[in-house]
């Protein structure tokens, strides 16, 4: 955004300087005629001519000036807009030159033509390059007149010309200054525009066109690049308790503890909120691993005001990582990435660094080379979904990150764990064929509207059945709206007769679907709350015995890690 500003600022600038350098350029048209004017005693048919291609010439240089001074000034690179300008001032230089030597030389009464090129270059690039157009300018005067009076010991027109001389630097000096002045004041401008109010931090906008760049400088280099999310554990719970001014105070403590674990190099902003993030340029997973642990111990291990009352009596913060080109294709897959593996710090009781891990890479080693290329339509097919549907963000990560919770307790065999948790990362391929406004509406959905939702599962099935390594995930993605009492679509189907892990599939789904509520982590319903509903539906829609099962695995997941901090 700054770069268009600046493009478009450069581009008046210019359109300003043409009209000068324009008007500079009719001067010495009407110096021409002068000069030949002056010549013309007889007035006859041939001088005529000749004044009038003079005319014509005059006029054709001056289109080609035009021509040559608005080609394509934006996107020229720095150099070349350099290069345009140091011909353009040698061209006028010696035109003025002429000018003056046709003029009468040092009798000139034109010399002040030289102010036009000082006045534009001191403008364009500043007092140093102006400085040197006044010499050279002065240089010329000086050699004039002593080209006209070589032998003279006191020259006639040197004490006027130092006049001039002083003129000339008198007016690049103080313009060049001024110049200078409003370029700081731009820079400042520019600091505070991408800095954050609160933390002195970058801001989102400035993190954006940060992490784009960088994404595009590592894809050159062909190295890697992390990127780490990190997000205040209950913080809501500590403005409650302390009032937003003092949790402003701590977000500004936050900030400091980050900025100053990290390495040199790395780049650090506030994301939103109570959410930072921080670029590591040519950082691969491990070494970045390293990093956000060394942030997130610094945070556990200060004291922070207030911090006793929190829940865990610590105030810390959770860190999710993502690295490119590994997990993510482009920047927005990349804060996805993190965003997804903050999301399951924050699952697995926070004060944590979590990695991204994508359930397709696994796919993708597992499958046969020539499906490879299937695998990867169904990563876009999801992320397509994603972007339609807005409550299924991150849902099919968060799916399969709970299905394998419950299949490790249920000491499921490697197959059918493969197979329950594909499915539950493939469960809503169907829905690519919805229309978006159905999926997010929010008023129920009439008959017809119902009927093409109740599709998806089925259509999911014609996405994936060509894939022989697939099959084994059919019955999942088919069954995964059952009910346990026989009203579930597309079959009907009940109790038992529904696949096991369709049914595990069904609870799972329908719990994140209970505890999630994005954009931001902001949950519909707790853990327990949504625990009390899965009971309250056990018979109806789920098996009563998978119901038990997940709370337990579920628990015992988070007590485990519990232990494990
Ligand atoms: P979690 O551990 O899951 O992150 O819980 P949380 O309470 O931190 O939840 P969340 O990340 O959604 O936090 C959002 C809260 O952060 C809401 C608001 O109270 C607080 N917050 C966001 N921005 C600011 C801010 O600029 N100043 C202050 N004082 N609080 C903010
Ligand atoms: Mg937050
Ligand atoms: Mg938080």
């Amino acid at each position: 955004m700054h770069k268009r500003l600046e493009d478009t600022k450069y581009e008046q600038v210019n359109n300003i300087l043409v009209v000068v350098k324009l008007s500079a350029l009719l001067f010495c048209g009407i110096i021409c005629f002068k000069y030949l004017a002056t010549k013309t005693i007889t007035g006859s048919l041939e001088e005529y001519g000749s004044a009038f291609s003079m005319l014509f010439i005059a006029l054709f240089l001056l289109g080609i000036y035009l021509i040559w001074s608005t080609v394509a000034v934006r996107q020229f690179s720095e150099k070349r807009k350099k290069y345009k300008q140091v011909i353009e001032n040698c061209i006028f230089i010696a035109i003025f030159f002429v000018m003056i030597l046709i003029s009468g030389g040092p009798d000139s009464p034109h010399k002040f033509l030289f102010l036009f090129t000082i006045m534009t270059t001191t403008i364009q690039s500043g007092m140093k390059n102006g400085m040197v157009m006044a010499a050279v300018s002065a240089v010329l005067i000086l050699l004039v007149d002593l080209m006209f009076f070589p032998a003279l010991a006191i020259n006639p027109y040197f004490e006027d010309d130092l006049i001039l001389v002083g003129i000339f630097v008198l007016t690049a000096a103080p313009l060049g200054y001024y110049v200078k002045l409003g370029n700081e004041h731009i820079e400042e401008l520019k600091e505070m525009v991408n800095r954050d109010g609160l933390t002195s931090m970058y801001n989102h906008r400035f993190f954006q066109d940060a992490l784009r760049e960088n994404i595009h400088v590592a894809s050159q280099n062909n190295q890697p690049i992390s990127m780490l999310f990190l997000d205040i554990d209950n913080f809501k719970y500590y403005n409650d308790l302390n009032g937003h001014q003092k949790g402003d105070e701590v977000l500004k403590e936050v900030a400091k503890l980050i900025e100053g674990s990290v390495r040199k190099g790395d780049l650090v902003a506030r994301y939103g909120g109570e959410e930072f993030a921080i670029i590591l340029p040519n950082t691969d997973r491990e070494e970045s691993i390293k990093v956000a642990e060394t942030v997130r111990k610094k945070v556990q291990d200060t004291y922070i005001m207030g911090q006793e009352n929190q829940p865990t009596g610590n105030l810390t913060i959770s860190i999710g990582i993502a690295t490119y080109p590994d997990n993510a294709k482009d920047e927005l897959a990349l804060i996805k990435s993190a965003d997804d593996a903050l999301y399951r710090a924050k699952f697995f009781k926070k004060n944590r660094v979590e990695v991204y891990v994508s359930v397709l890479d696994e796919l993708k080693r597992e499958i046969n080379d020539d499906h490879n290329e299937l695998v990867t339509s169904i990563k876009t097919l999801i992320s397509v979904i994603n972007a339609k549907d807005k409550y299924t963000y991150g849902h099919c990560e968060r799916v399969v990150m709970y299905s394998r919770i419950i299949a490790d307790y249920l000491g499921l065999s490697e197959k059918d764990k493969k197979t329950l948790v594909y499915g539950a990362y493939m469960h809503d391929i169907g829905k690519i064929n919805i229309p978006e406004q159905i999926l997010n509406k929010k008023m129920p959905l009439d008959q017809a509207e119902w009927e093409m939702l109740k599709k998806h599962p089925e259509h999911g099935v014609e996405i994936i059945k060509t894939v022989d390594s697939l099959k084994e995930i059919i019955p999942l993605i088919l069954h995964h709206h059952e009910k346990y009492d026989g009203t579930g679509y597309p079959n009907g189907m009940k109790g038992e007769e529904i696949p096991l892990l369709a049914r595990i599939l069904t609870i799972v789904d329908s719990f994140d679907a209970m505890t999630s509520n994005r954009p931001y982590h902001t949950r519909r319903k707790s853990d327990e709350d949504a625990f009390a509903e899965l009971r309250a539906c056990k018979g109806i829609q789920f098996d009563p015995e998978l119901v038990e099962t997940f709370i337990k695995a579920l628990t015992i997941a988070k007590q485990e890690l519990e232990i494990y901090n």
